[in-house]
């Protein structure tokens, strides 16, 4: 069936090698193995989606996140090739604040995966909340906790389960600034090498690719928001990408695959026709379109 491929990290010479980002020869590898005539361009994609017109195997390309190494790695490849996708943007990075999930993933590549998360067990031990995170994590299973993520290792999971599940975003952060801090990181002169910046929109759509919605602040469970943050959330990135493109946004993706019934009525009052999961479900509403994660093709490449 027809689905979106998505990418999020590409890696070079500027852009570190982090958790799951590819080089633009990986790249290449993956969209010669997928078949470069099977993916449409961005443009038809939505029109024949739209229309229930699309082939059977027909795949499109899909960016989460604004990511500057998306923009210098992946873009020339799909250029030199002639193709296009959808680049899905969340607004506050744009609008000078600091992208945590960015941020923290960066601090998590220069210091070593296995190094960072030694470090964030610790900080978790000696923190105010040691005590209830402790009684939390009998409730964790290494085995089950987000299975369908089959890449991910244990150490992972167990992360994910203590930020999300354990911690709560605002615990979380606190503990992780706490740390960045302490190793004398500095967020904010980082920013031009992790995110793309207006002009880079403009040469997206320029080049026929489309550029869409993923909320303004990237919550990792925005289904947890009340219906008027929800709406915030979403209203300030279409102004913003209404204010910078030519015409107003019609796309969105899921910021960590999150949102409820409410958040799907707020995207289609917003004018949003087209909107994709980050995983394979398929059969749901024009809003909720499959889509695959390049690791799981690089799996099945046998390469990772
Ligand atoms: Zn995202």
């Amino acid at each position: 069936m027809s689905h979106g491929l998505m990418f999020h990290h590409f890696s070079d010479g500027r852009h570190p090698r982090g958790q799951g980002a590819i080089s633009a020869r990986e790249f290449k590898d993956i969209l010669d193995y997928i078949g470069i005539d099977r993916i449409l361009p961005a443009l038809e994609w939505q029109d024949r989606s739209l229309a229930g017109t699309l082939p059977d195997d027909a795949v499109c390309l899909t960016f989460d996140d604004a990511l500057r190494c998306q923009m210098d790695v992946a873009k020339p490849v799909m250029d030199s090739l002639g193709l296009t996708g959808f680049w899905f943007v969340y607004s506050a990075v744009f609008e000078g604040q600091i992208g945590k999930l960015e941020t923290y993933r960066y601090f998590r590549t220069m210091k070593g995966v296995d190094d960072f998360y030694r470090s964030f067990d610790t900080a978790v031990s000696h923190s105010q909340w040691s005590e209830e995170i402790n009684s939390s994590l009998k409730k964790f299973d290494e085995n089950s906790y987000m299975k369908e993520y089959t890449f991910f290792t244990p150490a992972d999971r167990k992360f994910r389960f203590l930020r999300d599940d354990a911690l709560g975003p605002v615990r979380y952060e606190y503990l992780m600034d706490t740390m960045l801090e302490e190793e004398g990181f500095d967020a904010q002169s980082l920013a031009p090498l992790l995110w793309m910046n207006d002009e880079s929109l403009r040469e997206l759509e320029r080049d026929g690719n489309i550029v869409g919605l993923h909320s303004y602040s990237h919550p990792t469970a925005i289904e947890r928001e009340e219906p008027d943050r929800q709406r915030e959330e979403y209203s300030k990135n279409r102004d913003h990408l209404k204010s910078v493109l030519r015409s107003a946004p019609t796309t969105v993706s899921h910021p960590s695959n999150s949102y409820n019934a409410t958040t799907l009525e707020i995207l289609a009052s917003l004018g949003i026709t087209l909107g994709f999961r980050a995983d394979m479900k398929f059969g749901l509403s024009q809003l909720e379109q499959p889509r695959e994660d390049h690791s799981h093709i690089m799996m099945t490449m046998g390469r990772r």
